[in-house]
Order: structure tokens, then sequence, then C-alpha cells
């Protein structure tokens, strides 16, 4: 059965969390520089009690299992909250779906001790604490082929040796889950391990805090250069078996792509609907911006590349739900991962020219839309590696034909055809 309507129960908790954004989530950003800094004063004094309403309605993290405190709503569901939440940065910490928490609570649940279940994941889903993935180097991202950092068992202990670069959220976090070779003689994809390191365990320091262009404040970037030293871990810290770690990311790798897809349609709106506001209120040469055709093509256009991604969303989504494999949808994943950069860099940049020169200050949002376009483009994997993916999981399935030409060559189909209705061409005439 096809059907694009919600039902009428969940349209009206969608609707309570779309003011709710509106009024209560959107101005944070102007008062609270990070939503994941619990010493400041008063983010803990204006955060907590919107989780709360949050929790109250039954909203808090929703895409988790009933055995972990959530809904298991599944992914067309939290398609549709996502994408409200997409308008602020500040709404996935209120509503307890943030990356990378979501996708490390994922990690914890399948592969944790009990007592990393009690010490890490429950204040994790809880909201009380934060946490970081660390997996990419600064000799690159892409290629797990470059990564160095190590982890040598010594005694009971794992020792971890080397750099990480980009660990979001490293800044406020109580714990990493960091990526380290442990068996350098296995294949490439068999070599390394995760492992759990607390913060403020001996040896592991900030290098940098390199800064993003078009994100508001330097504190907030959060984006860490991270050294091991001789950090020291129990060996029951080791997540999944030894050499697996990419078994174990894959659990959370494919959720967290499609839910930031989910977001990136919340923002898109934004710039879309900013847009509208704009042509329908300026005037130049004694007409609304509405009336030029140029304009109108950009609105147009926009709506459209909007609507479609929407919709391969939505269905990627639902696919999510019916399989529950992320492996078997893992090209249409790799799909949406790679439009939506463009998706949000062409809407935004749309919106931004309709606004003139107001729209490259930083008194509207176009300009971090933009920026945040390319880290959309790079976070969870450049969109080349994911087209490239997309693209061999077609070719797959494609089969080569025996002959010299395509099986839909037009001389071919029509002595094909001419055969067929020889007895019917030939009664009329046209034999
Ligand atoms: C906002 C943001 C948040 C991030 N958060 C985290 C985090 O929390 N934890 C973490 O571990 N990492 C994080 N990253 C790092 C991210 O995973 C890497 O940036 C990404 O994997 C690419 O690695 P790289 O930056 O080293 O680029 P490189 O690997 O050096 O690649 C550079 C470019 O080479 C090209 N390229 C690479 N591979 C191919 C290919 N197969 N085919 C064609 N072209 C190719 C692409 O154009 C690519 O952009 C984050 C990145 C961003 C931008």
């Amino acid at each position: 059965m096809w059907s694009f309507e919600t039902d009428a129960d969940y349209q009206a908790d969608l609707d309570w969390v779309d003011q709710f954004v509106l009024d209560e989530v959107e101005p944070l950003e102007f008062v609270i520089d990070n939503p994941l800094d619990h010493s400041d004063p008063v983010r803990e004094a204006l955060i907590p009690p919107l989780q709360q309403q949050v929790k109250d309605r039954g909203l808090w993290a929703t895409h988790l299992g009933p055995d972990l405190g959530g809904k298991g709503h599944g992914q067309v569901k939290l398609a549709l909250l996502n994408e409200i939440l997409g308008r602020s940065g500040f709404a996935p910490v209120i509503f307890g779906c943030q990356a990378p928490d979501s996708g490390n609570a994922e990690i914890l649940a399948h592969y944790g001790t009990p007592e990393h279940k009690e010490r890490f994941l429950q204040p994790l889903l809880d909201g009380q604490i934060s946490s970081c993935f660390s997996m990419t180097e600064p000799q690159g991202g892409s290629d797990p082929q470059v990564f160095t950092t190590s982890a040598v068992l010594d005694g009971d202990e794992w020792v971890i040796n080397g750099e990480k670069w980009f660990s979001s959220g490293a800044k406020y976090a109580s714990f990493f889950i960091v990526m380290a070779v442990t068996e350098p003689d296995n294949p490439t994809y068999q070599r390394q391990s995760m492992l759990i390191v607390p913060a403020g365990t001996p040896g592991l320091t900030v290098v940098r805090e390199p800064h993003v262009f078009g994100t508001h404040s330097e504190k907030s970037s959060g984006h860490s250069y991270l050294r091991y030293e001789d950090v020291r871990v129990p060996k029951e810290n080791l997540l999944g078996g030894r050499g697996e770690a990419f078994v174990v990311a894959q659990v959370r790798l494919g959720g967290g792509r499609i839910h930031h897809a989910m977001r990136t349609i919340g923002l898109a709106r934004r710039a879309l609907d900013l847009m509208l506001e704009r042509a329908v209120s300026r005037t130049t040469q004694g007409e609304k911006l509405s009336r030029k055709q140029l304009v109108q093509e950009m609105i147009a256009e926009s709506w459209i590349e909007l609507e479609s991604f929407r919709l391969l969303v939505l269905q990627t989504a639902w696919k999510i739900d019916k399989y529950h494999d992320y492996k078997r949808v893992r090209g249409e994943i790799s799909a949406v991962k790679a439009a939506m950069p463009g998706v949000l860099n062409r809407i935004a940049s749309r919106a931004l020219q309709v606004h003139g020169s107001l729209g490259i200050t930083d008194e509207m949002p176009f300009g971090s839309m933009i920026m945040n376009s390319f880290s959309m483009a790079l976070g969870d994997g450049p969109t080349e590696v994911h087209l490239t993916t997309l693209a061999r999981q077609l070719l797959s399935r494609a089969t080569p034909t025996d002959g010299m030409f395509p099986t839909m060559h037009r001389p071919a189909l029509a002595a094909a055809a001419r055969e067929k209705y020889a007895d019917v061409l030939a009664a009329h005439g046209r034999a």
C-alpha cells in the first residue's frame, strides 16, 4: 500500500514539536554557546526543563527501542520528527537524539558490558553526559588503511598511542569511543578495534581546536585534534571482538547518515521559507521580487529539489523500517548522504542571493547553512565515496550484453518485432 499520510495522533505530536521548537528551542542559540556544555549555568537553567517537557510528552530519544527507554518509533516517524528538529542545532540535544551520542548509544547497547551500560550508556540516554567518536586521523579520514593509532594489550590494560582529528564533541565528552589498530597483521578491515576511553584518562590531550568557518563561536566549533599518549584503559573496554571495529562502526554509521539527511530537510526548508518571505516583502523597480520570473525560477527549482530529496529520505527510512538491515539499504543511504549537501547548498545559496547584501552577512543564517553543506559533504565520509558505493551497487545488478550492440539497439528490436508479427504484416501486405 502506498500512503503519504501521517496518522492523526502522531501528527498532533509533530504539531506540538513544531511550535515547541519555534517558541522554546530556536531562541536558545542566542543565549547559550554550546548545548553540551554542562558547566554553563545558563545552559543548566534552560535546557534540562525543556528536556523534561519532551520526556513528559513521550518524545525523548524516540529512535531507541523500549528496552532502552525510547519509543522504537522507527525511521519514518523519526524522519518526520527530525525534519522539524533540523531547524535548530540545539533541538537534537533537547530531544535526546544528537550525534554522535545517538550512534554511540547504539554501540554501547550492542557491545557494552553491564558495567559500561551503567556507567556510560544510562547517563548518555538520560541526557546527563555526552560522548565522542574518535576515528579520523590527521593523515586521512576516508581511507582506513592510513590509520596508525594503535592499542597494545599490556597485562590487563590496553595502551593507546596516536592522534585523532575532528573528534566532534570531544571538549564536553565524558567518554570517547576510539578506533585503534590492535591486529596490525590482519587484512585492512580487520586490523582495528573499538575501545572506550573515559574523559580525563592520563595521556589524552587536546592538540588544538580547529575553528570551522561559518560557526558562530570559536568556542563551539568543537571538532578537536586529539593526542593519545600511553593512554591506559582496562581490557574490558574493548567493544566487540578484536579487529571488529568496522563491524561495530556499521551499527552507528547507517543510522547516523540518514538522521543527518532528515535534519537537513528542516534546514533547507527554513532557507526556502525565508526566500519566499523575502520575495513577497522586497520591492525593486516598482514590483515585488516575487514578480520577477528569475526569482520565481529559483523558488520553483528549490521546492522541486527539496521535495524530491524528502521523498528519497522518507522512502529510504521506510526501507530501513521494513528490512531492519542497514546493509540492504546501503546504496539508498549513500544516495541520500551524497545528495544532501548539494540540496542544502543550492537552496541556501539561492536564498542568500534573493536577500541581496543582507544575505551574505552573519545577520542571516545563509552563510552558516552553506558552510554546513560542506561539512555534510565530509562528515561520515565524503560525497565521492558515497557516490562510488551507490554506483558500485547499481553496477553489480547490471548484466553485460552478449553481442556487439546494446539490448535496446533499434535495428535488432525492429527485426525481432517484424518476425513476431510476420503473419499480421503479411496479411496486410506489409511483409
Ligand atoms: C563537521 C564534521 C564532523 C566530523 N566529525 C567526526 C567525528 O566525530 N569523528 C571522526 O572520527 N571524524 C569526524 N569527521 C571527519 C570525517 O569523517 C572526515 O572528514 C572524512 O572521513 C574525510 O576524511 P578527511 O577529511 O581526512 O579527507 P580525505 O580522506 O583526505 O579526503 C579528501 C577528499 O578526497 C576526495 N576523496 C577521498 N576519497 C575518495 C574516493 N574514494 N574517491 C574519490 N574522491 C575521494 C574527496 O573529495 C575528499 O573530500 C568529521 C568531519 C566533519 C567535516
